[in-house]
């Protein structure tokens, strides 16, 4: 950054939220040797998404050994893709390694939080006040439930839950589970339930294209493999077969007439044909819309299980929801004992529903009308000294977010030693950069694959992908380091 010398300073951080990204942030302060920071996190203990979903079936579609901090690996992942149990563990061990507790303020929910006379001003939902110099926003991308407003939902008889909030107290053994949702949560829901479930049925407004993928299990020779030589574990988690699909797979994304989409097309389409035989239920289970075009999704037996004579696919739209079961819009009723609502979440409502203030009194909710942008998922103009960790138009999709989530916090503490060099007491990003950011990558986000012609959560308020919409080489490239033009530095 540009600079105008004045004394070093040490920093203190606020660091909300204590998912990946929070626990990211804290390891990393400090190795880096900062110990003013704490971190707040609403519930009683860290995980983020893996503490809050917990359904069955939960598996992170990522393989394990690269859905892994690059500088935590874990030789004990018990299989190409992790479940969910493991992977909560894991971030529960990396808190325990670097002792993060004594920085945790659980059970504080940040419900407030101001620029304030060149500092961050924040209050908590128990009334807890504090000050820092700097705010890391580590609060999610998928955190917000959403409930269909499905006329009748409340009549139902039977115990119904979103799929991030399961009931573990309900039995589902010799039930019959109606299952709303065909995104990645509902397919390895219906996986998992197909065979322990008296009867399954998969309520599908729109069938979703599904990517075979292998999950075998690591052996016990293979982790004591990983445990004495870690060289082993970036063999996969660099490895050629998944460094390079993910960037066809970004180069496929950005330009859905390329070769590499017609790649993916290919297989899914074949995997379609190949694993359905019944030709009716390959019908139902056709999408009419291009693949990755939502976000693909990644299962090794969603079509084995949904060919079980206990597991029924159901389409079309849903009419209401009555005491016995679900009403499709063709008249039938569909009779289930348990409704599971696996119908996604928020994805637009980013830090909020806290208050965030910025400068001259900018109200974040104003600032992202009609919807929320983020340069590089990380700054927002009127916000000095607040940055985000896998903010609004940074890149979702088939890959691992905590690499995302490494790369923007490599880029934010080039920011944050220019306020620790004394350079500047507050940074800033510039109005015109986010615009002309903006501008650019809403007309290419307009010629993705998710902006091809299918609604899904990737979509913004005003039907424009919100997420990268470049390679993932550009993002790497970009957050390597923040350019002085793009930032104001006040001394
Ligand atoms: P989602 O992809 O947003 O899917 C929601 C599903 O609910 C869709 O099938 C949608 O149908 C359906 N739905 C919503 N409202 C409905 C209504 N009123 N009536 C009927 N159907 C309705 O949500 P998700 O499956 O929870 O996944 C969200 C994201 O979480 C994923 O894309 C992924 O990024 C992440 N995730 C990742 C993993 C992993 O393995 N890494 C696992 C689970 C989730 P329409 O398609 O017709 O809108």
């Amino acid at each position: 950054m540009a600079s105008t010398q004045s004394a070093p300073k040490s920093l203190r951080i606020a660091v909300i939220g204590a998912g990946m990204a929070g626990i990211l942030a804290a390891t990393r302060l400090l190795e880096a040797g900062k110990h003013k920071f704490v971190v707040y996190e609403k519930a009683d203990r860290v995980g983020g998404t893996w503490r809050e979903n917990t359904y069955p079936g939960l598996t992170c579609d990522v393989p394990a050994h690269a859905y892994t901090y690059s500088f935590a690996p874990n030789p004990e992942w018990s299989s190409y893709l992790s479940p969910g149990a493991e992977i909560q563990r894991y971030f529960e061990s990396v808190a325990e390694k670097y002792a993060l507790d004594k920085f945790m303020k659980f059970g504080q929910e940040v419900t407030r939080c101001e620029w304030k006379n060149g500092r961050w001003e924040l209050e908590t939902a128990k009334g807890l006040k504090d000050t820092a110099d700097v705010v890391i926003a580590a609060t999610g991308v998928l955190h917000h439930p959403s409930t269909p407003d499905i006329p009748g939902l409340d009549t139902f008889a039977g115990a119904c839950f979103h799929s991030a909030q399961w009931d573990h107290s309900v039995a589902l053994d010799g039930k019959r589970v109606g299952i709303i949702g065909s995104g990645s949560t509902g397919v390895q829901i219906v996986s998992a339930l197909a065979g322990r479930a008296s009867k399954v049925i998969h309520i599908q407004r729109t069938p979703q294209w599904i990517m075979p993928t292998p999950n075998d299990p690591y052996t016990e020779e293979q982790k004591a493999a990983f445990r004495a030589n870690p060289a082993l574990i970036d063999e996969i988690r660099y490895s050629e077969a998944y460094t390079s699909a993910v960037r066809r797979f970004t180069e496929a994304i950005v330009d859905p007439d390329s070769p590499q989409m017609r790649e993916i097309e290919a297989i899914v389409q074949k995997n379609l044909e190949d694993s359905v035989k019944d030709p009716v239920l390959r019908e139902k289970l056709r999408p009419n819309y291009r693949a990755a075009c939502k976000r693909l999704i990644y299962s090794s037996d969603y079509y084995q299980k949904v060919q079980r004579p206990d597991v029924e696919v159901a389409i079309g739209g849903i009419k209401q929801i009555e005491p016995n079961g679900v009403r499709m819009a063709d008249g039938s009723l569909q009779e289930v004992d348990v409704l599971v609502l696996a119908t996604g979440f928020h994805a637009d409502r980013f830090v909020r529903p806290m208050r965030l203030i910025g400068r001259d009194g900018t109200d974040i909710d104003a600032q992202w009308s009609p919807t929320p942008s983020a340069y590089l998922g990380i700054s927002v103009p009127g916000f000095p000294n607040f940055f985000m960790i896998n903010g609004p138009t940074g890149p979702v999709g088939n890959f691992s977010l905590i690499d995302i989530a490494e790369r923007q916090w490599g880029y934010i503490e080039h920011l944050l030693a220019a306020l620790e060099s004394g350079e500047a007491r507050s940074v800033e990003l510039k109005e015109e950069t986010l615009r002309a950011y903006d501008e650019r990558r809403i007309a290419a986000a307009r010629k993705t694959i998710f902006g091809s012609g299918c609604n899904s959560w990737y979509l913004d308020a005003t039907g424009v992908p919100a997420s990268w919409p470049w390679s993932y080489d550009a993002f790497a490239e970009q957050t390597a380091k923040p350019r002085d033009e793009d930032y104001v530095c006040a001394a």
